[in-house]
């Protein structure tokens, strides 16, 4: 091979034995040759075996793998590896599935591409680079996407707010391939209007894709309450599901606006629904109706380790207002997506709430990320989403 050589002090393989896909930067004893940020390099062991492949970056996590074989990382590479993402995704009955033309084919170590997300939205594709080593690469990505993804006209980069700040990339968010300004998608045959460009993240939140099937499932007669609830994601599920009432809450407005946009895409003139441009814990303080379903799904409220402890507090309290809104026998479905904090942790947080409000309280599901939102075996920080659906007397 003719890359750049990452040489590990002594016993510094070992994670690389067990395929984690990261190098942290202690763990480097010398580099040989010339090394830029987002190059590819290789890794080797202190007795100079080749170990793995992958994309340098400044900071504390210095190599993320691409390969633990000696391999080039070239065109091949790239068609090889996207398309075995599409293939996983035709066996999850998502590609080339009419009733779902939005799903997730990338997701990043779980896709064996750290630092790549790709979400599918009908003929057009979001790419989000988290290094600097995928934001070089985003041109061959985008015509590997063009030639594997059937019926994709246009790909999208959205990494301005993702890539490493230090970098100094100057990236620009815009087309790479193609042009389209929003597009309709469908998701388990229903209808919603995704915004990739102003939109949040890449622009819906395909990983609560099952979550919103299980909650229609629940849904019929209940009047129901969708707070932190984007464009309406599981508001659309509920009405389809039969909910007497459905009132959705974000502090967005924007959100709101597509919300109300999705309900009329599906359900025309249907009164059950309402929509709140409003702060979730205000909504609750000031609201003194009760609903027989409640959803939670606030955003990550911690990114980093220090402010765990607040998350965790964070989770509580909302919680326990949630607790005081539900009827009895209702149902609430609570989520933390914060990758941060841990399944039990968050349990301990909910379980708390709920020992406060006194109430007779059962776990009827618990919940995570959908298939195509793998996670890696060897990488188990992939799995970031948590849901409790409890029922409570
Ligand atoms: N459940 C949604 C995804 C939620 S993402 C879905 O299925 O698509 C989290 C949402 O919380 C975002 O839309 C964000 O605008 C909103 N948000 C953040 N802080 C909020 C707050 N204090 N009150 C209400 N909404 C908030």
């Amino acid at each position: 091979m003719i890359y750049p050589k990452i040489i590990l002090k002594k016993g510094k393989e070992e994670p690389l034995l067990r395929f984690h896909p990261w190098i942290f930067s202690g763990a480097i004893f010398r580099i040989e040759g010339t090394v830029h940020e987002g190059d590819i390099v290789e890794v080797h062991s202190a007795n100079n075996e080749l170990m793995a492949v992958g994309h340098y970056q400044i900071g504390s996590i210095a190599v993320r793998i691409l390969s633990f074989s000696n391999i080039a990382i070239d065109d091949n590479f790239w068609m090889n590896t996207i398309q075995q993402a599409y293939t996983l995704r035709k066996t999850l009955h998502l590609a080339e599935n009419e009733l779902f033309t939005t799903y997730r084919l990338i997701h990043g170590e779980g896709d064996h591409l750290p630092g790549l997300i790709v979400d599918i939205y009908g003929e057009t594709a979001v790419i989000q680079a988290h290094s600097v080593g995928m934001h070089h690469s985003r041109v061959v990505i985008a015509n590997s996407l063009i030639n594997i993804v059937k019926g994709l006209k246009n790909v999208y980069y959205k990494s301005e707010v993702t890539l490493p700040f230090k970098a100094n990339l100057a990236a620009e968010d815009g087309y790479l391939i193609g042009n389209a300004e929003k597009g309709i998608v469908k998701e388990s045959g229903l209808l919603f209007l995704v915004d990739w460009i102003h939109g949040q993240k890449t622009g819906f939140f395909v990983d609560q894709r099952e979550n919103r099937k299980l909650l229609q499932y629940y849904a019929n007669g209940r009047t129901m309450l969708n707070l932190f609830g984007y464009t309406g994601g599981f508001s659309i599920y509920g009405l389809q599901g039969g909910a007497a009432l459905v009132h959705s809450v974000d502090s967005s407005a924007r959100a709101i606006e597509v919300t109300n946009e999705n309900v009329a895409l599906n359900f025309p003139n249907d009164t059950r629904h309402q929509a709140f441009a409003e702060d979730a814990f205000k909504f609750l303080n000031q609201s003194n109706t009760t609903y027989d379903l409640i959803i939670l799904d606030p955003p990550a409220f911690a990114k980093h380790k220090n402010v765990l402890h607040n998350a965790l507090q964070g989770y509580r309290k909302l919680n326990a207002q949630a607790f005081e809104k539900i009827a009895p026998n209702g149902i609430l479905f609570t989520f933390s997506c914060s990758q941060i904090v841990s399944k039990e942790q968050f349990r301990l947080a909910v379980f708390t709430a709920a020992a406060q409000s006194g109430r007779r309280i059962r776990i009827l599901h618990q919940l995570s990320q959908p298939a195509d939102h793998p996670i890696n075996i060897y990488h188990v920080e992939g799995e970031y989403l948590k849901g409790l659906v409890l029922y409570v007397e």
